[in-house]
């Protein structure tokens, strides 16, 4: 019941819970969806895929023949 014990008690508490904190955030921060990609994983519905509009890189995708991921925008994270 010394002071110092409940301190040293409390630091492990909170620094096992900052801890656990931190590594869910970074386990929530990468998209699920993309898997930190930033892109679909579906190819693009403009050009199908193959990256070209016409003889244009086609403008939804910039030529990466898939769209930016719809949950985190091209982002890569939530
Ligand atoms: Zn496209
Ligand atoms: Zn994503």
């Amino acid at each position: 019941m010394t002071p110092f014990k409940n301190i040293t008690r409390r630091q492990w508490i909170f620094t096992s819970m900052a801890i656990l904190f931190s590594a869910g955030v970074a386990f929530a921060a990468i998209c699920q969806t993309c898997q930190g990609s930033g892109i679909s994983s579906t190819p693009c519905g403009l050009c199908k895929g193959t990256g070209l509009y016409g003889q244009m890189k086609c403008p939804t995708c910039k030529g990466k023949r898939f769209q930016n991921c719809a949950v985190c925008g091209g982002a890569g994270k939530n």
